[in-house]
């Protein structure tokens, strides 16, 4: 029996995580999943039962399951408080450092049926299928020494160490080079080799992978280059893999093309590809309590928890289908609307996957 945790966390999370539970009880019916799902706390939920954003007891259930689903966190309510360690952000850091998940993977899809959603025109993106794996525990980002100084002359200088070690380097391309393979097969690293001997270091060890994956065919980029070819021609790219920063900035702009972000899950993995799978989106705490977010992103989510952690590829494809196919039955979720399509509400959403499967 396989454990799976579940945060619905704040504003839209429980929302959007009732409606992905409903799809995932249908699976687990249709496909007969041992799965069993136990509900805890993280974020200003956990702030306001626990008194912590990562509390304990969610880290016991943590550590214990098999996959973690995660609705969203934070929003106006926690932001007055004064510890920063205890905001709700921390909880999501804290849960993604203890658990070592070290391995973030980003689909940017635009369903055919939404291509006028994207600022891109519609041939460009109409199809798209890309996925960014970013590293998510080292870089830049937690790079030490770090932090402010003063200069000889008495100016106050910023600084950050930009450092990536060759183990770090080869887990997150060997968990590219495994996407790539169970996908188009095409594997695009990002680097600024040209200028970063982090990065320099970076390409020396993805070439070193290449031919242990036959199958996946490799090639470099520049992450100047990958931005521009991005937004020109973004269909170019099957799998793309890069450090923690450039990856924060370029699954953005995928994300982007998409032009929809209640559309996009995620997953962050660790070593033995247990992970965390969340939309993209957070709790968007401007329209929560209205039924009318679009839950489809979590959904979306589940599928992937089911391919990554759970190996259930099969069950994994039929959600994908069914979302496809109530965006065929032309129904739409507010922010997703266009003219002449159905408006519906976030339950009807849910309803109209679990009626599709
Ligand atoms: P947001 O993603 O919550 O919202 C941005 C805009 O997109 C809003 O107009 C919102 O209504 C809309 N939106 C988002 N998800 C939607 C959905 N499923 N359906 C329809 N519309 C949707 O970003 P924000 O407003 O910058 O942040 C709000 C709060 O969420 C903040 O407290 C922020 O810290 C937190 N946040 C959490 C996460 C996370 O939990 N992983 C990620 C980003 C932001």
């Amino acid at each position: 029996m396989k454990k799976i945790l579940v945060l619905p966390g704040d504003g839209i999370g429980p929302e959007i995580v009732a409606e992905a539970l409903k799809v995932l009880d249908k699976v687990k019916e249709k496909f007969n999943l041992a799965i069993e799902t136990e509900e805890g706390v993280l974020g200003g939920a956990a702030i306001d039962a626990e008194g912590h954003p990562y509390p304990e007891v969610t880290q016991k259930q943590a550590l214990a399951a098999d996959a973690i689903l995660l609705g969203a966190v934070g929003g106006p309510k926690w932001d007055k408080i004064e510890d920063i360690t205890i905001r709700p952000e921390k909880g999501l850091l804290g849960i993604r450092s203890q658990l070592e998940l070290f391995s973030n993977l980003r689909p940017a899809i635009l369903y055919p049926q939404l291509a006028d959603a994207s600022s891109l025109k519609p041939e460009i993106v109409s199809g798209l299928d890309i996925l960014i794996v970013r590293e998510l525990t080292g870089g830049i980002y937690f790079g030490t020494p770090r932090g402010f100084r003063e200069l000889e002359n008495g100016a106050k200088e910023g600084f950050n160490t930009y450092k990536y070690s060759e183990p770090e380097i080869e887990r997150i391309g060997r968990s590219a080079f495994e996407a790539a393979k169970k996908r188009g097969g095409k594997l695009c690293s990002v680097d600024k080799a040209n200028v970063l001997e982090a990065t320099i270091l970076w390409r020396e060890v993805m070439d070193r992978l290449a031919p242990e994956y036959p199958e996946v065919e490799l090639s470099h980029m520049y992450v100047d280059n990958a931005a521009m070819q991005l937004v020109r021609a973004p269909k170019q790219f099957d799998v793309m893999v890069t450090g923690n920063m450039f990856g924060d900035i370029l699954s953005d702009c995928a994300a982007m093309l998409t032009g929809s972000i209640g559309m996009l899950p995620s997953a962050s993995l660790d070593k033995n590809n247990k992970g965390m799978y969340e939309p993209i989106h957070g709790s968007a705490p401007d329209i929560a309590g209205q039924g009318i977010a679009n839950p489809l992103a979590t959904i979306l989510s589940v599928a992937m928890m089911l391919r990554y952690s759970l190996d259930e590829a099969e069950a994994a494809n039929a959600i994908e289908k069914a979302v496809s196919d109530v965006l065929d039955q032309n129904l739409r979720t507010a922010d997703i609307y266009s003219e002449g399509m159905k408006k519906v509400s976030t339950s009807e959403m849910g309803a109209a996957v679990v009626a599709a499967l």
